[in-house]
């Protein structure tokens, strides 16, 4: 008998697990609408032309090796990414209060943040909306954080936000609670804070003592524009609040295995950096010891580089109005079936993902009979749409409803 006998089965991984089901179908026309990836018109992934020519340039620079990075990553990076969110204008790095850590992407970053805060500030409850991204728990919990807790976030019914339990849920948060606030694009809903709902969270984070601890995961997905899309976490920045953010460039560089991440911090005082500094370095050394090149350093000649940032920007455009226009293609075909149900949500709805309001029930139809993956919540993945099968999949929710 094994010694490893005692282990029991862990629950699958939803998301994953659609992608195997997906993947064994035979079915000549199956839909996967599940991943959270960019898919091209043709249903491929799509590697950002920027990026692949950067990546050329950097292949042919004999100048450069494969030397470890600093635990805390390559600077030029971090230095770029931080002020890619927080803006040229930005008073915190002009008075040397921002600063920003290389991480393993998006993940990897709130894992650091959550870890540095859970051991050097002992902080114990944590917020995520319901619903959210279905990692967050997972990750602050294996931080150390040992208070899960849920705001509400989703009124399904009227398929918008639900912003008076949103801030009933916040005025009731114990006094440093970190609370994870999505930065744009919310996954799986869609649907973002309006400008004065943020001054309104803000308020109140403010006068309960939170910690904001931001995930921008889509910057420029939302919109299309890269500026817009920082609003929430530039607006908290002005306010004077101490922050932290993870930022993903796994979306928005297309760059989703290279595990390109940045921790950016806002502090009130900028001595508090170097020793804040110094005990992030021990997080991270004892966890992974220094991250991987490759993609920092993509990003980072992208985003030094004037011409090439404008080339990214095209890029990021491209991607957002293909989303957009699929949101207008579908909303289209259900309104014109006369499909059951209000289908402006889908066009109301930002960035890569739609809640589409279908039921449980409605969800295995899909599956079942007509190959069309999607989440058991009704999420689906604009992306996996596109003008070959939305005709297929606009019947098929028509078929799903009304059946
Ligand atoms: N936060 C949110 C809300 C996400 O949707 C994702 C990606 N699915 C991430 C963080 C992290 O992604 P990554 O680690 O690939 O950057």
């Amino acid at each position: 008998a094994s010694r490893f006998s005692v282990v029991e089965a862990g629950p699958p991984i939803e998301v994953f697990a659609l992608t195997k089901s997906f993947t064994d179908d035979p079915f000549p026309n199956k839909v996967n609408l599940g991943v959270g990836a960019y898919r091209t018109d043709d249903c491929v992934p799509w590697v950002l032309p920027v990026v692949r020519k950067t990546e050329q340039q950097i292949a042919n620079d004999l100048s450069l090796n494969h030397e470890y990075l600093p635990v805390l990553g390559l600077d030029s990076f971090t230095t770029a990414a931080t002020k890619l969110l927080l803006g040229q204008d930005s008073k915190a790095i002009s008075e040397g209060r921002a600063t920003g850590v290389q991480t393993l992407s998006g993940t990897g970053a709130l894992r650091v943040g959550a870890e540095f805060l859970a051991r050097l500030l002992k902080y114990k409850t944590f917020y995520y909306s319901t619903p959210t991204w279905e990692n967050h728990r997972l990750v602050f919990m294996n931080a150390g954080f040992t208070e899960p807790r849920e705001y509400r976030y989703w009124n399904a019914a009227e398929r918008c936000i639900d912003f008076d339990a949103y801030v009933a849920d916040l005025k009731n948060a114990p006094e440093n609670s970190v609370i994870i606030l999505q930065a744009c694009a919310h996954n799986p809903t869609g649907s973002d804070p309006t400008p004065e709902q943020w001054e309104k969270i803000a308020d109140v984070m403010q006068e309960r003592k939170l910690f904001p601890f931001f995930d921008s995961a889509y910057q420029g997905f939302a919109s299309g524009d890269v500026e817009k899309d920082a609003f929430a976490v530039r607006y908290f920045e002005k306010r004077g609040f101490e922050f932290v953010c993870a930022q993903s460039f796994a979306k928005n560089f297309g760059l989703y295995n290279e595990r390109v991440g940045n921790l950016t911090m806002v502090f009130n005082d900028k001595e508090v950096i170097a020793k804040v500094k110094s005990q992030v370095t021990l997080v991270i050394r004892g966890m992974y010891s220094n991250p991987p090149n490759h993609g920092a350093r993509v990003v980072s000649t992208i985003l030094n580089n004037p011409s090439l940032y404008e080339e990214w920007k095209g890029c990021i455009k491209t991607m957002a109005d293909r989303i957009m226009s699929m949101r207008k293609g579908l909303r289209e075909r259900l309104e014109a079936k006369g499909t059951p149900g209000t289908w402006e949500h889908i066009t109301k709805q930002i960035g890569m993902f739609s809640y589409t309001g279908l039921n449980l029930r409605q969800v295995e139809h899909m599956v079942k009979e007509h190959h069309i993956y999607l989440l058991k919540s009704g999420r689906i993945n604009m992306c996996g749409l596109t003008t070959k099968n939305i005709d297929y999949v606009a019947n098929a929710i028509h078929d799903s409803i009304t059946k």
